[in-house]
């Protein structure tokens, strides 16, 4: 049995090249994260080999002992990195990933075409709460259940609950879903409560992107709220790349939660667990309890405040006037520039971060701005002044990318993409390999 380098150098040498990449650039996507040494050799274990189907105690296979163990303390540290009582809340920690373990929420509480309510797509809500565009039902979610997005108040960029409030009363909702992939503010749970509770649904919130904030109390606590509580394990958590579902233990609105959600995980929508993911948040959600850990997230939200603070300084409009979490969103609109060309050529400079729509845009394919997170550089070691001098090499970009559209002859992203892969624009000087 050999290593990966004698067996597969051709894998070996991907790995090694998106290492370098990883290491060489400034990694500011929101959704990404470093994930510990520790995690990586548990996911890169023999838990990879065991099949487990079913829950701890309860498998369709035998040589579980040691499986079950492991489930088990997963799903303790869990509970106990959100502050959670085990006699109230339960948890299961076998989705593959953040969308499925969405869609589990959805077969657990609905039936085929009930209705729901996320945040809308373009507003900073995530494809799996039910976008669907009026051409064409994207997601899923939008495919097998009927879904009428919430917005955000463009005049604010904070969620628009007034309206939120009137349409859940016309459409009768029976799931409402807080949660986002591009907001950077926190959600109102205790209104978004009373609406669930005023049309008889269920609240869920999905906390992917902040439920490292979350276990670090550095934002406010969904658990007090949702009935439901879903996550992604990689991103601000920095775990492995899996999903997690909290439930209530008691009945709500007459459902039992707990086996409703661990139904439709096992067997309704998957079969044997990936242990070794386990494996790896088991890890993940022991470190997310000490000292070190909540000083990380308290890192992650000073440095996003001292990002955003040097971005104002430098003119640029941000979506809500700043931030409370661990991103903020640039609308570039105001400087005749969009995320597109923004994203591309900043990633040529080794700054990676993403195009992002912001409310008011018309196209997805080019939006108006982009999406900046300071979990990943914080694991990195960047301190406040580390995060205001990325803000200056993002102006510097963005100034480029100014200067490139000028010389573009043709208004077209390929024109723009073209030019900036032609000698003439390496002449520019500043962005070469
Ligand atoms: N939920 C939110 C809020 C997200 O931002 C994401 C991914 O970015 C997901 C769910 C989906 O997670 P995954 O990509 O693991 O399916």
């Amino acid at each position: 049995d050999h290593g990966l380098s004698e067996a597969d150098p051709h894998v070996r040498t991907i790995i090694d090249k998106e290492k370098q990449r990883q290491f060489r650039s400034l990694e500011l996507i929101a959704s990404e994260n470093f994930t510990s040494r520790a995690v990586m050799e548990a996911v890169g274990s023999c838990l990879t080999n065991k099949y487990s189907e079913g829950l701890p105690g309860k498998r369709y296979y035998g040589g579980n002992e040691y499986i079950d163990e492991l489930e088990t303390l997963c799903q303790e540290r869990a509970l106990a990195a959100f502050h959670l009582d085990g006699k109230k809340w339960g948890v299961n920690v076998q989705p593959l990933s953040g969308s499925p373990a969405n869609f589990e929420v959805y077969t657990a509480l609905l039936n085929p075409h009930d209705r729901i309510m996320g945040l809308d797509l373009p507003h900073g809500g995530h494809l799996s709460h039910g976008f669907m565009t009026p051409k064409r039902r994207v997601s899923g979610t939008s495919i097998y259940f009927e879904s009428m997005p919430y917005r955000l108040d463009e005049s604010t960029g904070i969620v628009d609950y007034d309206m939120l409030e009137k349409t859940a009363i016309l459409f009768r909702p029976k799931l409402i879903i807080a949660g986002a992939s591009a907001y950077p503010r926190d959600f109102d749970y205790p209104r978004m409560r009373k609406i669930a509770d005023a049309v008889g649904a269920f609240l869920m919130m999905d906390m992917a992107h902040i439920s490292g904030l979350v276990a670090a109390s550095v934002v406010a606590d969904p658990f007090e709220y949702c009935d439901i509580v879903t996550t992604t394990t990689h991103k601000s958590l920095r775990g492995p790349r899996g999903g997690m579902i909290f439930f209530k233990r008691e009945p709500v609105l007459g459902v039992d939660l707990e086996s409703a959600v661990n139904n439709a995980v096992f067997p309704g929508l998957q079969g044997g667990p990936h242990n070794h993911t386990i494996g790896g948040l088991a890890v993940c959600l022991n470190y997310a309890q000490s000292p070190e850990f909540k000083a990380y997230q308290k890192k992650v939200v000073s440095n996003c405040r001292a990002l955003a603070d040097r971005l104002i300084e430098l003119g640029y409009k941000l979506v809500s006037g700043g931030t409370d979490n661990h991103l903020v969103l640039v609308d570039l609109r105001p400087l005749g520039i969009d995320g597109a060309r923004a994203e591309k050529i900043l990633d040529m400079a080794s700054i990676t971060l993403n195009k992002n729509s912001v409310p008011g845009d018309k196209s997805a394919l080019v939006p108006g701005g982009i999406r900046i997170g300071s979990p990943a550089m914080t694991t990195r070691g960047f301190t406040e002044k580390e995060f205001i001098a990325t803000a200056d090499f993002i102006h510097e970009g963005v100034k480029l990318t100014l200067e490139a559209k000028r010389s573009v002859s043709g208004s077209k992203l390929q024109d723009f993409m073209k030019f900036i892969g032609s000698s003439d624009f390496t002449l520019m000087g500043r962005v070469s390999d």
